[in-house]
C-alpha cells in the first residue's frame, strides 16, 4: 500500500482556495460551447425530450454511484476537490432552477429541483437566513451502501452550495453531517451562511 499512500499523500496537499475557486469558475465560463449544450440539455429535459434518442434520459444509477464510491474509497482527498467542482456546476446549472431571494426560499426551491429529477426526496428540517438543515432521504450516491465509515456526497452539497449561494449573492458553506455511507438512515446537509 506504500505506493497508494504516496499518492495519497501528494493529493493531500491540494488545498483550493478562493482564489483558486474563482480561476475554476473562469475556466467554466470560458468553456462556452460546453455550458450552451448543456442549458440546452437542461432545455429539453424541461420539456420531457430525451437527449439520448435511443435510451433516453434515464439509467441505472449503480453506474454513476460506484464510480463515485470508488473514487473516494480510493482517494478520499478528493473530496474536497470535488466539493469545489460541484459548486461550480451547481453556480451554472442549479441556480437557474431555483426561485425566491431568501435562504429559506432558496432552500425550498432545491426541494422541487431534487424531487423532479429523483437524486433523493428533500426534508428541509430547519432553515433561517443565515442557515439551514435538510435531509436528503434515499439518495442516489449512497442510499443502501454498507457504513464504509465515509460521507461521500459531496457533489450533492457542492451543488446545492453553487446554486444557493449565486441565487443569494452571499456565499454559503453546504456539509454533510450524515450519510448512508456512514451508517446513517439518510444524508443530512447544514448550509452556512458565511
Ligand atoms: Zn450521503
Amino acid at each position: 500500500m506504500m505506493r497508494l499512500e504516496d499518492i495519497r499523500r501528494q493529493l493531500a496537499e491540494i488545498t483550493i482556495d478562493d482564489a483558486a475557486y474563482e480561476d475554476m469558475q473562469q475556466k467554466a465560463a470560458e468553456a462556452a460551447t460546453l455550458s450552451e449544450t448543456i442549458n440546452y440539455h437542461y432545455a429539453m429535459l424541461s420539456e420531457g425530450r430525451p437527449i439520448r434518442p435511443r435510451l433516453g434520459n434515464e439509467m441505472q444509477i449503480l453506474y454513476m454511484r460506484d464510480r463515485q464510491v470508488y473514487s473516494f474509497l480510493l482517494f478520499p482527498e478528493l473530496l474536497d476537490i470535488e466539493y469545489q467542482v460541484a459548486k461550480v456546476i451547481g453556480a451554472h446549472y442549479v441556480a437557474p432552477y431555483l426561485s425566491g431571494d431568501t435562504l429559506p426560499e432558496i432552500v425550498q426551491g432545491n426541494v422541487v429541483m431534487c424531487d423532479e429529477h429523483k437524486y433523493a426526496f428533500q426534508e428541509i428540517v430547519e432553515v433561517d437566513e443565515t442557515h439551514a438543515v435538510y435531509r436528503n432521504h434515499e439518495c442516489a450516491d449512497c442510499f443502501g451502501l454498507p457504513d464504509i465509515g465515509m460521507k461521500l456526497c459531496v457533489y450533492e452539497a457542492g451543488t446545492a452550495a453553487g446554486g444557493i449561494e449565486e441565487r443569494l449573492g452571499r456565499a454559503v458553506k453546504v456539509t454533510e453531517t450524515k450519510c448512508c455511507a456512514h451508517g446513517d438512515p439518510y444524508c443530512e446537509f447544514h448550509v452556512e451562511v458565511l
